[in-house]
């Protein structure tokens, strides 16, 4: 195998008739299975639940997805049996062994492609291109971890005259993944797969509001192959079980991906030694951005404002990576900004099935409530530069831009997690370098320059763990763009990347004399 170019999965190409036909047959076709109840699964048999809560659709809000038992906190402890039990013969096969199932789960999923992204649509309201995207980004971590594996699995060997060194890799234990709704497949799934590529065995609690996915995450994996505890799903409460799950013993790893605030308290939680514990826990997070696009005079004004809008409100601004500050010179600053309003005010409002829609709704009403009191605040402190109506009977909230941000400000400092940006005026590069580094985040930021001097500065001084010159900042693709930031973005290296493996996996240095 050569483990030079990796070769992504191809997003559907929408201009040919066939695949718009395809899209729209699974969208109906799903449609009429919305409703179902979903229960945990341990040990691949489905487990009765006395709770249950109700997936929605955000675009429409009556519409129920799915029906979702929650599991209760003895379940998890079940979970965490099988999967301590699963872990002995799962962490002896090889990466081959292991790698082949995940692969089988990749060919499945492209075989299944447009229902996948029907759920993701109708689940969370992700407009169908992205959720299509979504579903190349989930194939690939498959394929990927898989390959990745195999080639750690071959160790390090360094014989010197009478000593034989041995340098190998071993799984953890249990891992327990906590996947945010933002990508219900590609993040619950990548990270989860990328646990199981490693030899560990997995309990996924997805977020509440993308259950349902994370059920068909547990169909594809079963249907791959994989044996039984290997992969619990385990929907529930994650104040409680969740909170559960963190502090068990025999747990050895948590890989979690959402807000600054959980990921926090995780940290915190994992870092204590419980009765009976023999190990210190790991804790992967990925947490939030408040990420900036720098736009300088010499910026190719065309580009930069259809990468900052499609950054800003691709799927309603609900990814870590959105833009939500456009830093801009003095001398284009009035130009970009009534060209950014003009482009912005064409975008297409409305439910996320729709072909020609590129913003829905936003994914709760808590979220609708959080967004709109940021925009409050902002209209205090700033200009409303763009509003626009929305639908009604989902949770949609207006594409919004600032201008003549502070950026101090509040809008301007907090992830907002929505279709809101901050203009901020900068008189230099040098101004809008700093403004750029002073939120305590670091995860994705941009420049649009045609300026040498200011690309190579941003290389050395734009702190972000993912850097975009001259285009958009979301869309991350596996093994091309390794994910993921420091400061308060997130602890562990970047999924997607040849690093991230490493994390699910004990080093060992065996020496023989010889
Ligand atoms: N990897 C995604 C991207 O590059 C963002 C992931 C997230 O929002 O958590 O757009």
């Amino acid at each position: 195998t050569s483990f030079e170019g990796f070769i992504n999965a191809s997003d559907r190409d929408y201009a040919i008739d066939r695949y718009r036909e395809t899209a729209q047959t699974a969208l109906q076709s799903v449609r009429d299975r919305l409703g179902k109840t979903y229960l945990p699964i341990i040990d691949d048999r489905p487990i009765q639940t006395t709770d249950y809560i109700e997936s929605v659709n955000p675009a429409n809000s009556t519409q129920v997805v799915g029906k979702i038992g929650l599991a209760s906190i003895e379940q998890a402890e079940a979970a965490i049996k099988s999967a301590k039990n699963a872990f002995s013969s799962w962490k002896q096969l090889s990466a081959r062994h292991r790698g082949d199932i995940l692969r089988k789960a990749a060919d499945l999923m492209e075989a299944q492609r447009d229902e996948l992204t029907a759920w993701i649509t109708w689940e969370v309201a992700k407009p169908i291109r992205e959720g299509d995207a979504e579903v190349s980004e989930a194939i690939d971590f498959c394929r990927y971890y898989a390959r990745e594996m195999e080639r750690l699995e071959s160790g390090v060997q360094r014989n010197l005259p009478g000593e034989d060194n041995t340098y190998i890799y071993q799984p953890r234990g249990v891992v327990v993944v906590i996947s945010p709704w933002n990508f219900p497949l590609a993040i619950a799934l990548g990270m989860s797969v990328a646990a199981i590529a490693a030899g560990n065995t997995v309990i996924l609690k997805p977020a509440e509001q993308s259950s349902v996915i994370g059920a068909k995450i547990a169909e594809i994996l079963h249907a791959a192959g994989l044996p039984p505890g290997v992969f619990a799903y385990l929907p529930a409460k994650g104040s409680t079980v969740g909170a559960h799950l963190v502090k068990h013993p025999d747990v050895h790893l948590i890989a979690f991906t959402g807000s600054q605030q959980v990921g926090c308290q995780i940290v915190a939680e994992a870092s204590i030694l419980r009765p009976k514990q023999k190990h210190m826990k790991r804790v992967i997070a990925e947490m939030g951005g408040k990420n900036g696009i720098i736009i300088d005079e010499s910026a190719d004004l065309d580009q930069a404002v259809v990468g900052v809008m499609n950054s800003t409100f691709g799927f309603a601004g609900q990814k870590c990576s959105a833009c939500s500050r456009a830093i801009v010179l003095a001398p284009v600053y009035d130009n970009f900004l009534d060209r950014l309003v003009a482009a912005t005010r064409s975008l297409k409002v409305g439910a996320a099935h729709h072909p020609d829609t590129k913003l829905s709704a936003v994914i709760d009403a808590a979220a609708q409530a959080n967004i709109q009191r940021y925009i409050e605040i902002g209209k205090e402190s700033a200009k409303l530069a763009l509003s626009m109506p929305v639908p009604d009977g989902g949770y949609y909230v207006s594409p919004t831009i600032f201008s003549e941000v502070d950026p101090d400000s509040t809008i301007a400092q907090e992830e907002i997690f929505g279709p809101v940006l901050a203009v901020i005026k900068a008189e230099n590069f040098d101004e809008a370098l700093a403004i750029a580094n002073g939120t305590n985040f670091a995860l994705t930021g941009g420049l649009y320059s045609r300026t040498p001097s200011h690309i190579d500065r941003a290389y050395r001084e734009f702190e972000v763990g993912n850097l975009y010159i001259n285009r958009g900042i979301t869309g991350a693709l596996v093994d091309r763009h390794p994910f993921g930031g420091f400061k308060l973005s997130g602890v562990g290296s970047k999924a997607g990347g040849r690093d991230y493996l490493l994390q699910f996996l004990e080093p060992r240095s065996i020496t023989e004399n010889t």
